[in-house]
């Protein structure tokens, strides 16, 4: 891995519903830094589905991503079934195991980082910074894209109470694609998001082994929305930029600025955002599903240092 080069990925790892897209925004409006979204769905969400970009505009009328797309076509190698095809295989949890390290599965995450590489060269040229954060969450991508020297990665692996996440992804969402929401969701049941929550925090466990100390760090989505100032502080000095003017910003209105984003959460597609907790889980999961979630969920709550117990709070 390069050190002390000018460009450098921030690299958000993580879970659905943990906040990436929140931190992929706050770390956007850090001078010098692009927000680039969850960039290993752009291939679909900007090319292939043509969906809306967080400046209101669909993918292929956007400037910004019309203009990387014209700068990466023309040294793409893969027609797009076969992108997804290498995408898909890459994006198999069991690729990253050590057990894993065949011929086959080394020549896919060559023509997958071919293509991601190629993604983030043209993203820096048109953004004009030296960072640039990819909130594509997955710990797959990222054991891909180590086995590439040609950038530098920091690893922000960020954590929600895990009984949130469940609440989060367990309702149901209504097709917007305006608002960000590409088609109808159901909810996922508890027992599922709770098998990916163990799965997710063992594969990120992976990708911190394989990282040195200084580039990686782990963040609670809690004291990103309720200690921005002191989040912010120790953010800029793991990555080297100056948090000063947003701290400051923060202080006097809180109002945050959108980038161009094409894949992730439905919040990418919200003008003028402030950070708040949401605390509706505490209130609303219900008491069933509340303590069955904290009993299955324990051993990874103690891993993440919460508290097993969580008073509800008034806002
Ligand atoms: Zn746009």
């Amino acid at each position: 891995m390069k050190t002390g080069d000018a460009r450098n990925i921030v690299y958000v790892l993580g879970h659905a519903r943990s906040g990436s897209t929140i931190l992929n925004i706050l770390l956007g409006n850090i001078s010098g830094v692009f927000a680039a979204g969850e960039i290993s769905n752009y291939d679909v969400s900007g090319w292939k589905s043509d969906e809306f970009c967080s400046c209101g505009k669909k993918a292929c009328e956007c400037e910004f991503w019309s203009a990387v797309r014209q700068s990466v076509e023309p040294c793409l190698n893969l027609d797009s079934d076969e992108l997804q095809s290498v995408t898909k295989a890459v994006d198999n949890w069991r690729s990253i195991l050590p057990s894993k390290k065949s011929k086959a599965v080394t020549k896919l995450s060559d023509k997958y980082n071919q293509f991601a590489i190629g993604l983030y060269k043209a993203i820096f040229d048109q953004a004009g910074c030296d960072w640039v954060v990819d909130a594509s969450k997955s710990p797959m991508r990222m054991h891909s894209l180590l086995r590439n020297d040609e950038l530098s990665y920091y690893v922000i692996h960020v954590v929600r109470d895990p009984r949130a996440v469940c609440y989060s992804l367990n309702k149901a969402l209504k097709k917007d694609p305006k608002g960000g929401v590409q088609k109808d969701l159901n909810g996922r049941p508890y027992l599922t998001t709770i098998k990916e929550l163990y799965l997710s925090a063992f594969l990120s466990h992976l990708i911190k082994n394989k990282l040195p100390s200084e580039r990686y760090i782990r963040l609670k989505h809690e004291d990103l929305v309720e200690s921005t100032e002191s989040v912010l502080v120790g953010l800029g000095s793991f990555l080297k930029v100056d948090c000063s003017e947003l701290i400051s910003r923060l202080a006097s209105d809180g109002v945050l600025a959108q980038s161009h984003n094409v894949a992730g959460n439905r919040l990418r597609m919200q003008k003028n955002i402030k950070i708040r907790y949401d605390s509706s889980w505490l209130t609303e999961a219900g008491a069933v599903k509340h303590v069955g979630a904290t009993l299955l969920l324990a051993p990874l709550l103690l891993w993440f240092k919460y508290p097993i117990f969580r008073k509800k709070r008034c806002e």
